[in-house]
């Protein structure tokens, strides 16, 4: 099983050390090639519409949207979950439209641009997680068939469908990697 971390821009490193400590492959993922090369993916926090420049310039959209179709696993962490989602409610971007949630950008306003908050995993009831929110998106409206699997007070800020997982905040900036595991567990369960 090969893992590819968006390798872009923004907060990768951390993601590929992560993995590396579960003791899992990675490759630095940049083009379409690449992603015919995974088995799974995470796209990492960093700033969506700079992603999406790459998407765009590299002709990424639509082969990444296929094989997540297809059944890649797939993480995405802040910019990542912003990637993935459905639609952006207060910005007029693209997205793989793969998760079936709303999302709106800097969604905890923009004179917090970062902040720490212990959240609660009701899914796993285990102990909370401290939850690293930078420049955060909020999700509004979460779909039928997606699962909350943390929560900041009432905001959902981690949920799954299927082998679809996004966070609103930065698992990968914790020595925590219960994120991955469950995540790792996932794409290979
Ligand atoms: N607000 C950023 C965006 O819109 C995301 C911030 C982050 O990934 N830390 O892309």
């Amino acid at each position: 099983m090969l893992y590819g971390v968006l390798s872009h821009q923004g907060a990768y490193i951390l993601h590929e050390n992560m993995l590396r400590k579960l003791g899992r492959d990675v490759l630095g993922v940049f083009t379409a090639e690449d992603i015919n090369k995974i088995d799974a993916l995470i796209i990492p926090g960093g700033e969506s519409t700079t992603l999406l420049k790459f998407f765009e310039r590299l002709d990424l959209m639509n082969i990444t949207r296929q094989r997540i179709i297809d059944g890649m696993p797939v993480l995405g962490t802040c910019a990542g979950i912003i990637l993935l989602t459905r639609d952006v409610a207060n910005n007029n971007q693209d997205t793989l439209g793969v998760l079936d949630i709303s999302i709106e950008r800097m969604g905890y306003g923009r004179q917090v641009n970062s902040f720490e908050a212990k959240i609660e995993m009701p899914v796993s009831s285990e102990k909370p997680f401290n939850g690293i929110f930078i420049r955060a998106p909020r999700i509004i409206r979460v779909g039928e068939d997606v699962e909350i699997i943390a929560k900041l007070i009432d905001d959902p800020v981690a949920v799954r469908s299927g082998k679809i997982w996004g966070t609103t905040f930065h698992p990968e900036l914790t020595n925590d990697n219960r994120f991955h595991k469950m995540f790792i567990k996932a794409a290979e369960g």
